[in-house]
């Protein structure tokens, strides 16, 4: 049994990594200030012995009373939509909130896990996409603040290792769903599921020729959870190799949801990827994981959950 701190533990992933840990058998500390989380996420956790929920901004000064052994640190705004909306809460997040969990392991001489993100490899000109990438990302762009707040949060990660033998672990997470994601999150998966079951029209944006690969959160979860119990001390891609355009992503939602929505076509937002899969032999090898959840299947499961929530 550890005691570890989830940072950003009520969000669409954080809570999914509190419910395993809490299923594992450990105490767990979640922080969180609901800018993108919700309360909903955990409540079947509040009141738990083993769950302490703390509402907090990781950006701010942090302080945990008694031994901690492990932090998840995920806190951050994560969807476009909302890094776009939250720039400057987004940059904080990386930059002071990264520094603070780092600060923290310090302190309590645990092991932190950052979750980083395929967007550091920008719009990829390799591909797929191998840890050793070093990307191609817009510093100035509207998404800059995310890609290159993960950036420096990686290289943060990494100069309190060098620096102070912190004993660190960095995911990069490409595209994950699942139940918890916000219906109002902006993203592909939720839009096309929400806009699909509400009769609306499925917005593509651009032509819809560009690509993403889907990874199902559960698949994700398992991942990380190994790559802190592993010895492998450099970033990991965590994600599906499953890749689809958006377009043909679109017919899929129709064709799973069911009912008559039309495809409208919107302007491609600024610096949108054109193409993003992981390379996932690093993951196979140093961790021996890979993804088993279908698209279709997982999918289907999100659909359920979306068809319960928004009803
Ligand atoms: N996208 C879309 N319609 C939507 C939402 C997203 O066509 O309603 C596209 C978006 O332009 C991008 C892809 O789907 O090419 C994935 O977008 P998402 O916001 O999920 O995350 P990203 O992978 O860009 O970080």
């Amino acid at each position: 049994m550890a005691r570890i701190v989830v940072t950003g533990g009520a969000g669409f992933i954080g809570s999914h990594v509190c419910d395993r840990l809490m299923a594992d058998g450990h105490d767990i500390v979640c922080f969180d200030n609901f800018l993108s989380g919700s309360a909903n996420n955990i409540s079947h956790l509040i009141g738990r012995p083993s769950f302490r929920f703390i509402r907090h901004d990781i950006s701010e000064y942090v302080h945990v009373d008694g031994p901690v052994d492990m932090i998840y640190h995920l806190a951050c705004p994560a969807s476009p939509v909302d890094y776009i909306k939250y720039p400057i809460h987004t940059l904080k997040a990386c930059a002071m909130g990264t520094h603070n969990a780092l600060g923290l392991a310090k302190d309590k001489q645990a092991r932190i896990l950052f979750s980083s993100t395929s967007e550091v490899y920008g719009d990829p000109l390799e591909h797929p996409q191998r840890e050793a990438y070093w990307g191609n990302v817009n510093p100035i762009g509207p998404r800059s603040v995310y890609d290159e707040g993960k950036r420096y949060a990686e290289a943060l990660t990494m100069a309190y290792r060098r620096t102070h033998g912190l004993n660190t672990r960095i995911c990069r997470i490409f595209n994950t769903y699942g139940p918890r994601m916000r219906a109002s999150d902006g993203r592909i998966v939720s839009n096309f599921i929400v806009q699909a079951l509400r009769g609306e029209p499925i917005t593509v944006y651009g032509k819809g020729d560009q690509t993403r690969s889907f990874q199902y959160v559960d698949d994700l979860i398992e991942g990380m959870i190994r790559l802190m119990n592993s010895d492998y001390d450099q970033p990991v891609n965590l994600g599906n190799p499953e890749e689809y355009t958006v377009l043909q992503f679109a017919n899929m939602i129709k064709e799973l949801v069911g009912g008559n929505s039309p495809i409208e076509f919107r302007p491609l937002p600024p610096d949108d990827p054109k193409v993003r899969r992981p390379d996932n032999s690093l993951a196979k090898k140093v961790l021996n994981w890979s993804p088993r959840v279908p698209v279709r299947d997982g999918i289907a499961r999100t659909i359920e959950y979306f068809r319960e929530h928004i009803a």
